[in-house]
């Protein structure tokens, strides 16, 4: 079997209502972005990845960077094609949905969902809902009752107020209302900020710990991103510090990235993305380095509908995932808007839990329609013989 044409297409869907996220301080976005990526084989399967939206840098990475070195290429001979998609990400944007198509294929070719292949450990996992903007106190407290009424019965909150002392007390408010009803995350988004009008100064060590001990006697879950990217050693003293585990890691790149954060002890909980960070497989390797460091690996997944697709493929085969991250928060950002390339969108059922389907490689079931209807730019390859 050889890879004998790729397609990409960059997508924009329209927001049922404005999202202003916390990670973007001051944006207010319109439409949910994709880069879709379509990898052909001449046995006539084909598998699907996608990544964010980077504009005309998505396409020219696959059409420059990948396309001439892999076309011809075995599709399941990932190993051999990863280290293409290394210099891609180096010299391009985020290729790492092409890895997602490859085990799409995978799956396919073999009759299994991704996440059996590798040795799977669970189908059904408890789902939080990641929350996205900073809203005021009495919407946060409307929020989470809508979703709790739908089945969430975990909520990672946004903690990017002017002071932390409106941040604690938010957090503080929330249990308030709902004692110990709902399980509680935070996220203070410290680590990367998208470029924007309001730009938000990062955090102190001493905010930082401030906060983690206040989340800490709240009894939440853990805290995210809580200084910056590359503040290796204040992370570790952090974590060291605090009982309360440190998450992060979702915007690093890399496998070496990775092993540095696990090594140094920066985070208990490891977050790297499918869509983001490496390839889908490349990062049970990462998940397997925090396993034997008896750490957690939960993937981000906040991109779109085949994103989490991918992450829940690689969260559904490891040992050290206690929770799969769930995005939504209504009414900008919603399932239907979300998993808009779906048929189905992904759902939460009402235990608080998300299942897996049986169905082959990443299980998914495109609304080509939908996909056809709101693609800006769409590139394919020549076929090869
Ligand atoms: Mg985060």
């Amino acid at each position: 079997m050889k890879i004998n044409q790729i397609e990409c297409s960059l997508i924009e869907y329209p927001l049922p209502a404005p999202l202003r996220p916390a990670w973007a301080p001051g944006r207010v976005f319109n439409t949910t972005n994709c880069t879709l990526l379509r990898v052909h084989t001449d046995e006539g399967v084909s598998g699907v990845g996608a990544g964010p939206e980077v504009g005309m840098l998505g396409i020219n990475t696959f059409a420059d960077l990948v396309a001439p070195y892999i076309l011809g290429k075995d599709p399941f001979m990932v190993e051999q094609i990863s280290p293409y998609l290394r210099v891609a990400a180096r010299d391009g944007s985020y290729p790492w949905a092409f890895e997602m198509a490859l085990w799409d294929i995978i799956g396919k070719v073999t009759n299994q969902p991704v996440y059996r292949l590798w040795g799977g450990f669970q189908n059904r996992m408890p789902a939080y809902a990641s929350l996205a903007e900073v809203p005021s106190f009495e919407e946060q407290v409307e929020r989470i009752h809508l979703l709790h009424s739908s089945g969430m019965r975990a909520f990672k909150l946004r903690l990017r107020r002017p002071s932390i002392k409106e941040d604690i007390a938010l957090v503080e408010h929330v249990r308030s209302v709902f004692g110990d009803q709902i399980d509680l995350m935070v996220d203070a988004n410290q680590a990367h900020v998208m470029p924007s009008p309001k730009p938000i100064g990062a955090w102190t060590y001493f905010e930082a710990l401030t906060v983690a001990r206040a989340m800490q006697d709240l009894n939440v879950l853990w805290v995210e991103e809580p200084l910056p990217r590359y503040n290796y050693h204040q992370l570790a003293q952090l974590a060291e510090a605090v009982d309360i585990p440190i998450a992060g890691g979702e915007l690093n790149i890399g496998l070496h990235e990775y092993k540095m954060l696990v090594d140094m002890n920066c985070y208990d909980i490891i977050q790297a993305d499918a869509a983001f960070s490496e390839g889908i497989f490349q990062l049970r390797k990462v998940a397997a380095l925090a396993e034997m460091s008896f750490k957690k690996f939960i993937p981000h997944t906040w991109s779109n509908g085949i994103g989490l697709a991918a992450n829940l493929q690689l969260a559904a085969s490891l040992p050290n995932c206690p929770w799969f991250e769930f995005p939504v928060d209504p009414p900008g950002w919603t399932v239907a808007a979300r998993d808009f390339m779906l048929k189905k969108p992904f759902q939460v059922d009402e235990d608080g839990t998300i299942s897996l389907s049986e169905a082959p490689g990443l299980g998914l079931d495109l609304d080509e329609l939908a996909i056809q209807r709101h693609t800006k730019q769409h590139w394919i390859s020549n076929r090869v013989l």
